[in-house]
Parts: structure tokens; sequence; C-alpha cells
């Protein structure tokens, strides 16, 4: 299981700095997670705000 950025991302950045374990980084217009290390904690969805990390 692991987080994933939806394309409604609005590429803020809050969430890059609540992750625990640094997995989330801007990519090509959305921010995105790495889905190896992600430990589906849900702090990332905690700050969004627009919703857009949902567990996969
Ligand atoms: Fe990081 Fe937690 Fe979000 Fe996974 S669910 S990307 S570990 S903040
Ligand atoms: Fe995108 Fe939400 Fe992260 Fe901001 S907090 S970069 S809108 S996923």
């Amino acid at each position: 299981m692991a987080y994933v950025i939806k394309d409604t991302c609005i590429s803020c950045g809050a969430c890059a700095g609540e992750c625990p374990v640094s997995c989330i980084s801007e990519g090509d217009g959305i921010y995105v997670i790495d889905a190896a290390a992600c430990i589906d904690c849900g702090s990332c969805a905690g700050v969004c705000p627009v919703d857009a990390p949902q567990p996969e």
C-alpha cells in the first residue's frame, strides 16, 4: 500500500515537508510519491489543501 498524488495537485509543496520518510518530490506539474518508500501514514493527505494524496 502507498499513497498516490492525483492530478488535482496544485504543486504547493506542503506535503513534501510533512512526509516522515521524505518520499515526496516535485514532478512534472504535480508532486509525486515514491511508492516503494511510502509507509502509508497519511500525513501528506492531512496537509493537502485539495485532497490530492489518496490511498491506493
Ligand atoms: Fe509520506 Fe506518509 Fe504520504 Fe506516504 S502517506 S507519502 S509516508 S506522508
Ligand atoms: Fe500537491 Fe497537495 Fe502536496 Fe500541495 S500538498 S504539493 S497540492 S499533493
